[in-house]
């Protein structure tokens, strides 16, 4: 039987009138260096709709993908906004990607239009001669003209292409199954993956982000969105809040812990979401130079483990509690949030807000050990974690890679254990898992409680060869700025904190931990160094 309800689709549109409409007022604050610039939720659906015409003109007509290289701002969020409404697909490209694997995901997605910031137009002139599909190229907050274009490809500038158009747009209905935005993934081995999210999904996911048990976010926050908007959709984080009338606060191109703390001295924002290497410059930053950050209600970290030792430092030293949480590109992102269970309290509460989190009632996960069997949700047994649900990838855009999927369920290549009320501890990521002599040792463990050393700023664990274990960890230590620390003081230190055999013998102290694109440990180029001799 089917039922009464109406069949109404989940598409974007709605959710873009929605709030410029019923949350009008609401605000998005760009920061400029400075100072802030502010536009109402009311003017941006207004800007969306001039978007969506000057595209319709530039011959958008169906399912064509418009990238985006830009920063976080108010121009990215009309970008967000009037792309997937009108019916087409937005590309977010990642501008901290290689040259050669941003002309890859460019001509793999097809991008048609690519709207560039200014200050970041030297480095996409540059590959843009081989992006084989672009035919108009559009400069927000910057000089057009300075962009030499090869043939075939129109350049415009924003300001004057959106000021000719209608302030209205006849939105479309778009199927909830369509796609509405995409972003590749680096993906382990071989070319970017890339991700295409749907109406429904990016629709479902705003709720999610939204509910209580969740990130909480709702019409009196005023979210500083600091995760890049070209890296996982910003962890959803734009569309959430213009669902429920948030103001967001955009940090633009100012990324440094030191535009941070002024950015949150002038707005004050009440939450906020980053990968840890963000809170641990901050937090260096701050207490370096004092500041009252008491005005985040939370923080909510992911994308990498959150150290413990930070979430104790931000909570007892600035009274900001740091909500940890887990996800991946493929998973909207958002798969598992830390929240304590009710009646929960003192260190017990911390021992759940350490884990990855809970999985929420979409989100369905499953351990596979070695074998290809499950493995009991006890706390104990460890497998890697496949996950599904309506907001998870099922397959990469064009690109079977059955490796990444099994019966429907997204392989992660994390790696970890759940408690029988669900809560999700990862040990490693599969490809950083360190095995010595047979048994499993957690970089991410090691690497936590190096760091709860008041004199250690970063620590990053790899495996390094070793003839008798097969591998051992290396540490890579980065001491705190008028600190000093020798290996032989940690390896004390960390003696009755890990078990005897897992004690690293070696250690190396470096100027900083190579980080990825997205600011995250880079093991890779860890491992390289290494093996090139240059680590020891
Ligand atoms: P990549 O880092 O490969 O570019 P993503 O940004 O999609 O791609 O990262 C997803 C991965 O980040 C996850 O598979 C997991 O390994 C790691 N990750 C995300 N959140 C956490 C967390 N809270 N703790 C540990 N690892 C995390």
């Amino acid at each position: 039987m089917l039922s009464t309800m109406q069949d109404d689709q989940l598409s974007l549109a709605h959710l873009l009138r929605h709030g410029s409409t019923l949350h009008a007022e609401s605000e998005v604050i760009t920061w400029t260096g400075s100072g802030a610039r502010r536009q109402t939720y009311g003017e941006v659906g207004r800007r969306a709709a001039q978007l969506a015409n000057a595209l319709r003109g530039l011959g958008v007509t169906g399912d064509q993908r418009v990238g985006t290289f830009m920063w976080n701002n108010a121009e990215h969020l009309a970008a967000y906004l009037a792309i997937p409404a009108m019916g087409a697909v937005l590309h977010t490209l990642n501008i901290r990607l290689f040259p050669e694997q941003l002309v890859f995901v460019a001509n793999h997605a097809e991008d048609h239009v690519v709207i560039v910031d200014g200050t970041l137009v030297p480095l996409f002139a540059k590959q843009l001669p081989q992006m084989k599909t672009v035919r108009h190229v559009i400069v927000a907050n910057g000089d057009a003209s300075a962009l030499d274009a090869p043939d075939g490809v129109q350049v415009h500038a924003y300001d004057e292409l959106l000021a000719a158009q209608p302030e209205t747009f006849d939105w479309p209905v778009v199927d909830e199954r369509s796609a509405a935005a995409m972003c590749y993934t680096s993906g382990t081995t071989g070319d970017p993956k890339g991700v295409v999210y749907s109406h429904r999904s990016i629709w479902l996911h705003s709720m999610q982000v939204c509910m209580s048990d969740s990130m909480r976010i709702d019409q009196s926050d005023k979210s500083l969105v600091i995760v890049p908007m070209f890296h996982a959709m910003s962890w959803g984080m734009p569309y959430a809040a213009f669902m429920v009338g948030a103001s967001m606060v955009m940090p633009d191109r100012f990324l440094q812990p030191e535009p941070i703390a002024q950015i949150l001295a002038a707005e004050k924002p009440t939450f906020a979401g980053a990968v840890p290497t963000i809170w641990q410059g901050l937090l260096q930053y701050l207490d370096a130079n004092p500041q009252d950050i008491s005005h985040l209600r939370e923080v909510v970290v992911g994308g990498s483990a959150a150290p413990p030792a930070m979430m104790h430092a931000f909570e007892e030293r600035y009274g900001v509690p740091i909500l940890h949480a887990w996800g991946m590109t493929e998973t909207s992102p958002l798969g598992s949030v830390a929240r304590t269970p009710a009646g929960v309290t003192g260190d017990e509460a911390w021992a759940y807000r350490y884990t990855q989190g809970r999985f929420p009632a979409s989100v369905r996960a499953r351990l596979i050990d070695d074998n290809g069997n499950e493995v009991p949700w006890d706390g104990e047994s460890v497998g890697e974690l496949e996950v599904a649900g309506p907001w998870i990838a099922g397959s990469y855009y064009g690109d079977a890679d059955p490796e990444k999927f099994r019966d429907g369920w997204l392989r992660t290549g994390d790696v970890g254990k759940i408690t029988p009320d669900g809560f999700l501890t990862l040990t490693d990521r599969a490809k950083d898992v360190i095995k010595s002599g047979g048994e499993w040792i957690s970089s991410v463990d090691l690497e936590n409680t190096v760091m709860s050393h008041p004199a250690v700023a970063e620590a990053a664990v790899i495996g390094v060869p070793d003839e008798k274990w097969d591998e051992r960890p290396l540490v890579a230590v980065v001491v705190r700025e008028g600190q000093q620390v020798s290996a032989e003081e940690l390896r004390e230190f960390l003696k009755d904190k890990v078990a005897k055999w897992q004690l690293p013998e070696h250690w190396t102290f470096v100027d900083e931990v190579p980080k990825t694109s997205v600011g995250k440990f880079d093991k890779k180029r860890l491992r390289a160094a290494h093996t090139e001799g240059k680590l020891d």
